[in-house]
């Protein structure tokens, strides 16, 4: 099996596997009054703690989730449930993973109004058009921190200095750029920012919300689910401190890795790219070569359709996409790729490979050689 789908989800790291043991040995609700849950409740704050530090946040801005979806909805939730009364205006970008874009569809059709900032041909956010569509009654810029089809990493610390003294709340979709990427809310100005586990070889199911604490007066928001007190008293059920505990521990393994990691990934996305470009000559890089994830590759093959060749090259045991894995199954050409300018049989004719640290050179050697033969 050649594995080259890690945007779409990772294998759990050795780690965050040995943490899952809390389902059995450590299976207490976390809320009990009684000793047997203090562990649950250590792993609970631990892992918020490191959560926050990474982030340069709070533990008490970090709100435990189920994902990055529930995490770019709340976000949607904080900013038009919180701030209407300042205004009813949105904006993000046209490449938002549809975590972001069908959540705004959804307050478009409650009575938001929804702008959408374009990107350039790189597949990054246009500063000039963003400072153009913003206005004075915007209320949220939702723009992602890497893009999860291109890899593209957006321009958040100009953002956030041209929000610096905006009413409007910045929230950004980091499901693809966490960990891989440093990411400090403080020094970017972000107000909200979404993760997932599953994205950096934890479990899935679970992720975080970062919540500015600082404009907190700003929302007086009911909770986003209802009932019982957890998160403090903001988003209800019962902790799933296993999971909670997977993320912590992936967290972790990443953390004393990160360069040794990225340097790899850099090294065989090269690697990958030099190979495809001498197999392939007339095959073009979609996105920007430089300013994106040290994994992606997103590569348009003229000669080839993308959907045929994903399914023969499945039928030789290579796993990789066209695009959002929330998308596939679409034989609809990449929205994020014509939002980039590209005509739809570019579109139709690109591949995604995203690598992961376990991936090798032979591996890619092996992926060339069955790319030939179906091409
Ligand atoms: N945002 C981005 C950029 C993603 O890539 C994904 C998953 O592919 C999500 C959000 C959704 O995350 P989850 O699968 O944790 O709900």
């Amino acid at each position: 099996m050649l594995y080259f789908d890690h945007a779409a989800t990772t294998p759990l790291c050795p780690p965050a596997l040995a943490a899952l043991n809390y389902w059995n040995e450590q299976f207490y609700n976390v809320s009990a009054s009684y000793n047997a849950a203090n562990a649950n409740r250590e792993i609970l704050a631990t892992t918020r703690d490191q959560v926050a530090a990474e982030l340069n946040a709070d533990s008490l801005e970090i709100y435990f989730t189920s994902g990055g979806t529930e995490s770019d909805n709340w976000a949607f939730f904080t900013a038009c449930h919180g701030l209407q009364h300042k205004g009813r205006h949105i904006l993000v970008s046209a490449i938002e993973h549809p975590a972001v874009l069908e959540t705004a569809r959804f307050y478009a059709s409650q009575g938001f109004k929804v702008d959408y900032i374009p990107v350039n041909g790189d597949g990054i956010v246009d500063l000039a058009a963003l400072k153009d569509l913003l206005r004075d009654d915007t209320i949220l810029v939702s723009v992602m921190a890497a893009n999860n089809e291109v890899g593209t990493l957006q321009p958040l610390a100009a953002i956030g200095d041209l929000l610096a003294s905006h009413q409007a709340l910045f929230h950004t979709d980091a499901v693809q750029a966490f960990i891989s990427e440093k990411l400090d809310v403080r020094a970017l100005g972000i107000d909200l920012l979404s993760l997932s586990a599953h994205k950096f070889n934890g479990p899935k199911g679970i992720g975080a919300l970062y919540i500015n604490e600082a404009k907190r007066n700003l929302y007086n928001l009911p909770a986003m689910m209802k009932g019982g007190s957890q998160e403090r008293e903001r988003r209800a059920g019962t902790t799933p401190v296993p999971l909670i505990a997977g993320l912590g521990a992936a967290l972790d393994f990443h953390l004393g890795r990160r360069e040794e990691f990225k340097s790899k990934l850099l090294n065989l996305r090269a690697y990958l790219w030099s190979s495809l470009q001498s197999a392939f000559p007339t095959c073009t890089l979609n996105g920007s070569a430089d300013k994106r994830l040290a994994n992606n590759i997103n590569v348009c093959l003229p000669d080839l359709l993308g959907e045929e060749a994903l399914i023969l090259l499945d039928l030789n045991g290579v796993q990789a996409s066209h695009g959002s894995a929330c998308a596939s199954g679409s034989l609809d050409p990449s929205p994020v790729l014509l939002a980039m300018g590209k005509s739809e049989k570019e579109a139709l004719s690109s591949l995604r490979f995203t690598l992961g640290y376990e991936n090798t050179e032979s591996e890619i050697d092996e992926l060339i050689k069955i790319l030939r033969s179906i091409g």
